[in-house]
């Protein structure tokens, strides 16, 4: 049965309803609650910028809405920030670093105290803390507070935790660790301590240090050692469980280099250097290698533990599947034990989803903004590839929901639980693109009958194509069918609008890509939220 599809009042997208702002593609849409923003520039960031506005300007409207509420809500906001940032919520931590950079440039005495006590939860190692200096420098300089700041992340860490991050990070940005010791003068209150900032000042390595910390920092010195022969360099790196980049590029070549360090890393840095080891040659099918990389990936408790993000999965899948890398980085042939492992590892990387055993459509934006912009940063991660990998995470949940695609038109999507990542990327890149219209699912449904408890629909919210705006289409869902359908929104970019009525309780917005949002969008589809 066909039903015909009423002509409402609006007529166009482009025309507002009550409480809708003007979206960057020309038509309307909801503002996002400054929260709401707030908690997509932390996990979503806003590099690459969107099809419709410059990086430069989505960030300069994300710092705006963070300020704003950093002056309103101060404790809110860090203790946010730090949150998202503790739990790895985000791909990458630099959003947060920033948030923290700019309450500290604040100017405000009481703003400023809580962002340093919030400072040890979100710079955790040698590299957030270069990124850190580097945003403090150009928002506003060093100051007396920045200074304790930093002396206090030095002070903070024993000896050994030190003596690594300082190897392993030498220098970024322009900053070396030299630098920021000679700026922020941190107190050494033990002759063992001041021996290791002695280390950072000259590398010297002093008999005053402890033993161990001594032995360590002395492998790395040896192992940078000129005419090292490759077998001593090996052995080091697996006695002294020493870190790849304290390795010397010539060694990392070398499939023996690479086995050396393959037992004490780190399993983010396992999960970067599959197609380096690959390679190489230490990673082929049956290798000894393989077998322990496998078990590893498929070990949940383990990738939960190390806070693995989905995203970094999905960037490592898509690339050595692909078995080149860019600007010149070789090629490989890829191990398919190992692109199964990283298939299941995606997975495992989100929290626990238990199906809700509703009646779902699954929507995702294919028009041509869904191919512009970065999710989480990563080159070639476009919103249209990162979201058939979420809507996938819910199909697997659920094994029935309808899975479509609409940009000015609306087609089923051939995606299917099971289905191969790198499969499903291949599929949607493929897809032919076009103008917005977010209503069309709801539209769709309501012309070919089709039962929904709930549209998820994956987007950047720049409708403007149809006619019909996409609450008014639910609206009509819900009074022409009597099913009470809710709507999630899922906002794959950083920008300010939802397609969510926020005073309508059967909606909702969700950022895209944080482990946490297909067992949100699950409670909210069973109504607990
Ligand atoms: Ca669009």
């Amino acid at each position: 049965m066909r039903m015909q599809v009423p002509r409402v009042l609006s007529r166009t997208q482009r025309v507002a309803l009550p409480g809708q702002t003007r979206n960057d593609a020309g038509g309307f849409a909801y503002p996002l609650e400054p929260r709401q923003q707030l908690e997509r520039f932390l996990i979503l960031g806003t590099e690459g910028g969107t099809y419709y506005v410059s990086e430069q300007r989505l960030t300069l409207e994300n710092v705006k809405a963070v300020l704003e509420l950093l002056y309103q809500e101060p404790a809110y906001v860090l203790e946010r920030t730090a949150t998202i940032s503790e739990q790895g919520r985000a791909y990458k931590n630099d959003p947060a670093l920033f948030v923290l950079a700019l309450a500290l440039a604040s100017g405000r005495d009481a703003i400023r105290t809580l962002a340093l006590e919030a400072m040890p939860r979100i710079v955790r190692t040698g590299t957030h803390l270069f990124t850190f200096v580097d945003y403090l420098t150009q928002l506003r300089g060093w100051g007396r507070a920045v200074r304790r700041a930093v002396a206090h992340w030095y002070q903070a860490r024993d000896l050994r935790e030190l003596a690594y991050q300082v190897t392993k990070y030498r220098q970024r940005y322009g900053w070396a660790h030299r630098d920021l010791l000679r700026l922020a003068h941190p107190k050494a209150d033990t002759a063992e301590r001041n021996a290791l900032y002695r280390y950072i000042l000259t590398r010297e390595v002093s008999a005053n240090l402890p033993a161990e910390v001594g032995a360590y920092l002395e492998a790395v010195e040896r192992l940078n050692a000129p005419d090292l022969p490759l077998p001593e360099a090996a052995r080091l790196i697996r006695d002294y469980a020493l870190p790849r980049e304290v390795v010397p590029t010539h060694l990392l070549t070398s499939a023996e280099v690479w086995n050396a360090l393959l037992p004490a890393m780190p399993m983010t840095a396992l999960i970067r250097n599959l197609a380096t080891m690959t390679r190489v040659g230490l990673l082929t099918p049956d290798s000894e290698a393989t077998h322990f990389v496998v078990a590893q990936l498929t070990d949940r408790a383990r990738l939960r533990q190390a806070r693995v993000h989905p995203l970094q999965v999905l960037a490592a899948l898509v690339t050595y599947e692909r078995g080149r890398g860019g600007r010149g980085s070789g090629v490989w042939e890829p191990v398919p034990a190992i692109v199964r492992a990283l298939n299941g590892a995606f997975y495992a990387t989100f929290e626990n989803v238990a199906p809700t055993g509703k009646r779902l459509v699954l929507a995702l934006d294919i028009s041509g903004s869904m191919s512009w912009g970065n999710v989480g940063g990563i080159m070639g991660l476009t919103p249209r590839i990162a979201s058939a990998a979420l809507a996938l995470v819910t199909l697997n949940a659920e094994q029935e929901a309808h899975v479509v695609g609409f940009s000015h038109q609306l087609m089923p999507l051939k995606l299917k639980p099971d289905m191969p990542l790198e499969r499903a990327v291949k599929y949607l890149e493929r897809l032919p693109f076009g103008a917005t219209d977010c209503a069309l699912p709801m539209l769709w449904a309501l012309e070919r009958g089709v039962a929904a408890d709930a549209f998820v629909i994956y987007t950047d919210s720049e409708t403007w194509y149809g006619e019909v705006h996409p609450v008014e289409a639910l609206r009509m869902y819900r009074e022409a069918t009597g099913i009470p359908a809710r709507l999630v929104v899922v906002g794959m970019l950083a920008n300010p609008f939802s397609i969510a009525d926020p005073n309508d309780a059967g909606m909702l917005d969700v950022v895209g890509f944080d482990p946490n949002t297909p067992s949100a969008i699950a409670e909210f589809v069973r109504g607990n939220l």
